[in-house]
């Protein structure tokens, strides 16, 4: 245990200073300054430490990382340290991209020298598949400014002389990739961070955390109290998130790398040719193999991945400081051989040395970086998979996200919020493996990853899984993508394909057409849902959306600006009654809505939100037979208009109804108590016999959005855009007095919106417009799609997307970017491409 003495005596001999512990801060940083590096005398913990050099390079210099360690245990000093640009995700990437971008001058701002090596790096494709996710990548790269390309067997053999291609279908060149000493990273950053006068104390680590009114940080040494606290303890992250009241979804797995001895031939190449040989990681084989001096370093993720910490004879030690798991290469063997014969070069080397440590995994494989989920002024910086990578950019949006309440870029992908508490130990803990053990694997658009399933699940599962239901988690809630027949193909390897062609296609098509021409159901479990009332609830709510609250009796759609006038959220509002409404928005979106309403909620007030997600199910009932199939199991009034609701029973049960409809046809929402919902499903099932009704899957549910236009939470609609940009104009009521974001949406308004939402047909072949994939016109990249996928009422590919404003006219010839392939596009009316007068969904009826 270290002495109080060495906490107040200063450095040790790594040229990181120490300090007094401070009585107050304005932000505490737990973790992150520890020791680290292969050199093991070095301060360790790259994202706590570019936490607080990315908050003093705001001006935020009173800021303290608090580290339990002098020669500490994190996950820093073992890192293998490279720094790839590549991600399937447009945000991670973006995060990546920076963090390459900072190390690259980070030496030299901060004064302090490192190894960083940017060799390139190469990836191998053993399908065609995969050349296909290539080239998406490459796209959304050359997006981002980064000139990554794919390349053929012959380029990739010019590049590594000593690779066997004889099998490959081609491969990726990434230049900007390489490897950086994670310890002397973790040092610039904490030097930087510490000449701009912020405070690094180690050997304190913290015990304990309360609220009297701002933090009070508890250490060994004494409190320390400050307005904002960040999380960012790496694999030790579930500790203190419970010193919190947090569950932080985390597991920690066993990552193993091996070094091999001198390769004469390899040092024969460096010296020869002056350079390191690029990083090579053969993504289907699944390993990583780096030059490292004159000999390898092979990492590979192996399938039989072990997850440590998760079983009472199994502990996380209280100190694992420099501590490593027992090498097991065993485990290794067939990534071993895999490589020895794509490298044969590899089996010259002979082991040297095995790294066995720790990687902490989230459930998606994404870090945790935003506000810590019900915990007020707190946030998370932790479970990195790929810290060293991504320590620059997290700590950008970390301080963003403490100095501004918002990000520059969505980061969605990557906030704590994006779990809610489905997402329990056995849920981490098996999903952590399945990422682990598929860590380069391809994501597809039609396959749901198998592991760590039916968490939440609607009180119709087991009906609608006898039914055929194939089903997908969102926000954690099991639904149906789709319905299989007998015969049809429902293993995962028909779901290995970029194709919108599969097995579920035609039963798609014929669920889309079911409510195009009769009705269709489908169970919406896990819906987020919010009661909000009391005196003043009307007017606080007005002051928050863009538009105007609907009338008692109706509902509408109310939109959420940040101050900048940034999409922040989209929620149906049922007005009950004067000051009482539920506010309904996306399951995934629970935590992200409650902890954003409940932030703004007047102080000293009446007005309350109870957060009622989960009591309710939902079932999405439409299509032009909707109306007498209710007819039959209610005495509701159908002719009431489109956007009212009213109280109802059906099979016995007290429902609420709502004539509202996401799949942009006739229909209504039955919102029924959980208890009721298989009497209320039954009765549907049974009526609807007479009717023409057929369940409805996720799949189809998509389809017949994209036909109307309508946007999807955190794909067309994200803090990306602005209201305006959004194509939300019709949701704003300008002569309001104020609503949040008025301001800035008046000052784009006045100068000038750049880039406007645009709906697009596109002649896509065998594709739909994946998220994010670039809009050409001529050969100037001018926007990118949101969302896309296959509209089977009219026949046609459709995309979402933002343009630059003067391509947005409707009747606009623009080319769709896929999978390395420019299809042309035409830019839509604003209004639905199907029905576009809204003539099923306003029927009025006889
Ligand atoms: C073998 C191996 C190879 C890897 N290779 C790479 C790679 O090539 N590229 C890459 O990007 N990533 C790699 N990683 C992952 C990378 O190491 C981690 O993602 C990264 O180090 C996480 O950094 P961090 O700062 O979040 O956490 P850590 O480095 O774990 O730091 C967290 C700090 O918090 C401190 N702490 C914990 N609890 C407390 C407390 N109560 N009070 C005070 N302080 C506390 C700890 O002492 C620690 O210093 C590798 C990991 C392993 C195991």
């Amino acid at each position: 245990m270290p002495s109080v003495d060495r906490l107040l005596a200063g450095a040790g001999d790594d040229g990181v200073a120490m300090a007094d512990l401070p009585g107050t801060a304005r932000v505490v940083i737990i973790g992150g300054g520890g020791g680290g590096g292969r050199v093991p005398h070095y301060l360790g913990g790259a994202v706590g430490a570019s936490c607080l050099y990315h908050l003093a390079r705001a001006g935020w210099t009173d800021c303290v990382l608090l580290e339990k360690n002098e020669l500490t245990a994190g996950s820093t000093w073992h890192a293998a340290g490279n720094v790839p640009t590549f991600s399937a995700s447009w945000s991670v990437m973006n995060m990546q991209r920076y963090s390459a971008e900072l190390y690259r001058g980070l030496a030299e701002a901060v004064d302090y020298p490192m190894n960083y090596h940017v060799t390139g790096s190469i990836r191998l494709a053993h399908s065609d598949n995969r050349m296909l996710e290539f080239e998406r990548v490459v796209g959304m790269g050359r997006y981002q400014g980064m000139d990554v390309r794919t390349c053929t067997n012959d380029e990739l053999k010019e590049l590594y002389p000593y690779l066997e291609t004889h099998d490959l279908a081609g491969g990726l060149y990434d230049p900007y990739d390489g490897d950086i000493d994670p310890a002397q990273l973790t040092q610039a950053l904490a030097k930087g961070a510490r000449d701009l006068g912020a405070t690094v104390v180690r050997f304190c680590p913290v015990t304990g955390a309360r609220r009297e009114g701002e933090w009070v940080v508890e250490t060994t040494h004494g409190d320390i109290r400050c307005r904002y606290v960040v999380n960012a303890a790496g694999y030790r992250a579930g500790e203190v998130g419970a010193m919190f009241g947090r569950e932080v979804p985390v597991v920690a797995m066993a990552h193993q790398y091996m070094l091999t001895g001198d390769i004469p031939e390899l040092k024969a190449y460096t010296e020869n040719t002056g350079r390191k040989l690029p990083l090579l990681r053969d993504v289907d084989s699944s390993y990583y193999l780096r030059q490292e001096k004159s000999g390898l370093n092979l990492g590979p993720y192996e399938r039989n991945c072990r997850a440590h910490w998760i079983s009472d004879d199994d502990p996380m030690p209280e100190d694992f400081s420099f501590m490593l798991y027992p090498e097991d290469l065993e485990r290794l063997e067939w990534y071993i051989e895999d490589a020895m014969a794509r490298v044969p070069l590899l089996a010259e080397g002979g082991v040297s040395r095995t790294i066995n440590g720790p990687i902490p995994y989230a459930p998606d494989g994404n870090p945790l970086i935003g506000p810590m989920p019900g915990v007020p002024d707190a946030f998370e910086a932790c479970v990195f998979t790929f810290g060293i990578a991504q320590a620059g950019g997290a700590g950008k949006v970390l301080a963003e996200w403490v100095t501004e309440g918002a990000t520059e870029w969505d980061m969605w992908s990557c906030d704590p919020r994006r779990f809610t508490d489905y997402a329990d130990r056995d849920h981490a803990i098996a999903k952590g493996i399945e990422v682990y053990g598929h860590e380069y694997a391809m994501h597809f658009p039609h396959h749901a990853w198998p592991a760590g399933r039916d968490k939440r699940v609607s009180p119709v599962h087991d009906r609608i899984r006898s039914m055929g239901g194939q089903m997908g988690a969102y926000g954690g809630w099991e639904r149906a993508n789709w319905f299989a027949c007998p015969g049809d193909d429902t293993s995962e390897e028909a779901t290995q394909t970029w194709e919108r062609d599969g097995p579920w296609f035609p039963r798609v098509r014929e669920e889309c057409l079911a409510v195009r021409d009769a009705v269709g159901v489908l169970d919406l479990a896990g819906f987020s849902w919010f009661h909000l009332k009391g005196d003043g609830a009307r007017d606080w709510l007005r002051g928050m959306i863009t538009g105007g609250v609907p009338r008692v009796g109706r509902l509408g759609l109310g939109y959420f600006a940040d101050d900048a006038g940034r999409i922040i959220t989209e929620l149906s509002i049922i007005r009950l009654d004067e000051n009482e409404m539920y506010l309904i928005s996306a399951g995934a979106a629970q935590w992200h809505d409650r902890d954003w309403l409940v932030k703004h909620l007047p102080a000293q007030s009446s007005v309350t939100l109870e957060n009622q997600t989960g009591r309710r199910c939902c079932q999405i009932v439409s299509g032009p037979h909707s109306r007498t199939l209710l007819g039959d199991l209610c005495d509701a009034d159908l002719t009431l208009p489109w956007l009212t609701w009213q109280e109802t029973t059906i099979a016995g049960a007290r429902v609420l109804l709502i004539r509202v409809s996401y799949a942009g046809a006739l229909g209504w929402e039955i919102h029924s108590e959980n208890a009721d919902t298989p009497a209320v499903y039954d009765a549907l099932l049974e009526a609807g016999k007479r009717h023409g009704l057929r369940p409805f899957g996720m799949f189809a549910l998509d389809s017949l959005r994209l036909e109307k236009g309508y946007r999807a939470w955190k794909a067309d609609l994200s803090t990306d855009y602005t209201i305006l940009e959004g194509g939300l104009e019709r949701f704003v009521k300008w002569d309001k007095d104020s609503f949040k974001g008025k301001v800035a949406l008046e000052n784009q308004r006045q100068q000038g919106v750049a880039k406007r939402f645009a709906t697009m047909t596109v002649e896509a072949g065998a594709y739909d417009a994946p998220y994010m994939s670039t809009i050409w016109k001529n050969d100037t990249m001018v926007g990118e799609t949101t969302s896309g996928g296959w509209g089977h009422r009219v026949g046609k590919s459709i995309a979402l997307g933002i343009v630059r404003s003067d391509l947005a006219e409707p009747g606009t010839s623009l080319e769709i970017e896929m999978y390395g392939r420019r299809y042309p596009a035409t830019v839509q009316p604003d209004r639905p491409v199907f029905d576009p007068d809204n003539l099923s969904l306003k029927d009025p009826g006889p």
